[in-house]
């Protein structure tokens, strides 16, 4: 029947694509992706070649529109973006909105994600966690955006372009201070794979022990405002309360 299939796919191994998410692939009358040559190139991995469709963010809503004419007609269609799960830090949203406005099926396949295997080999507590995504480039807005994170006591999830990892940990040194504890997850599931945990006081020297850590693909997980910090504030409060009641 006619569904949308939400492919996840590889982050950078290969290897990390699921059963389900080729079968779908396999059985879809067409792709929808971001880079035509890059899923090119990933469907040939496993054998597949198949009608693709440019859904980026500069045409991801006429591309809707298309989507859901050919669903419409009966056909079975496989969402996928470059890397990672789809409409996560990446184009799709716009598309499965329109598919579920049309009253059509939207069938996740659930796969890899950069965010959640950065959080699953951090060993940072994340019962809560917020997922920041990208950071603006900018480093007035940047440090604003931050600034807003500032009091949230779950960790922090962020995503960062390569080129920016040495401004970004300066930014979060100087906005959050240097005790909280940071996770580097870069290239995850690549030849270079490397995660390292530090003090945010500690970021840059890291950063700088390696000329090649100051690229790649990173996401950054940074443990959230301690309770302790708001039990720090609550007391200071109760003593100024007291303090002001001794000068009236
Ligand atoms: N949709 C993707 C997902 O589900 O993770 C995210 C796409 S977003 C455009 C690209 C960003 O994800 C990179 O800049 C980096 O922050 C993160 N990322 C993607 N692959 C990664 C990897 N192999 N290792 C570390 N971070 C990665």
């Amino acid at each position: 029947t006619a569904t949308l299939y939400v492919v996840a796919t590889p982050i950078g191994n290969a290897g990390d694509i699921t059963l389900r998410a080729i079968n779908a692939l396999a059985i879809a009358d067409a792709v929808a992706c971001e880079d035509t040559r890059n899923t090119g190139q990933l469907l040939s991995r496993y054998g597949l070649s198949k009608e693709l469709l440019a859904a980026h963010e500069h045409n991801e809503r006429e591309a809707a529109q298309r989507i859901v004419e050919r669903l419409r007609a009966g056909q079975r269609i496989a969402l996928v973006s470059d890397a990672g799960t789809p409409a996560v830090s990446d184009p799709g949203a716009r598309i499965v909105d329109a598919v579920r406005a049309a009253g059509l099926q939207v069938m996740p396949l659930p796969g890899p994600s950069a965010a959640v295997a950065a959080l699953s080999a951090s060993g940072l507590v994340q019962d809560r966690f917020l997922f920041a995504g990208f950071l603006p480039s900018k480093a007035k807005q940047r440090e604003d955006a931050l600034r807003k994170l500032a009091d949230v006591e779950a960790t922090l999830v962020l995503y960062e372009a390569p080129h920016r990892i040495v401004d970004t940990a300066q930014a979060l040194l100087s906005v959050l201070g240097g005790e909280r504890q940071v996770v580097f997850a870069r290239e995850l599931s690549k030849l270079f794979e490397e995660i390292h945990r530090c003090s945010l006081a500690e970021a840059p020297a890291w950063l700088a022990a390696d000329a090649k850590r100051e690229k790649g693909e990173y996401v950054l997980l940074v443990e959230g405002a301690s309770a302790a910090d708001g039990d720090d504030d609550q007391e200071a409060r109760r003593l100024l309360a007291i303090l002001l009641e001794e000068c009236s």
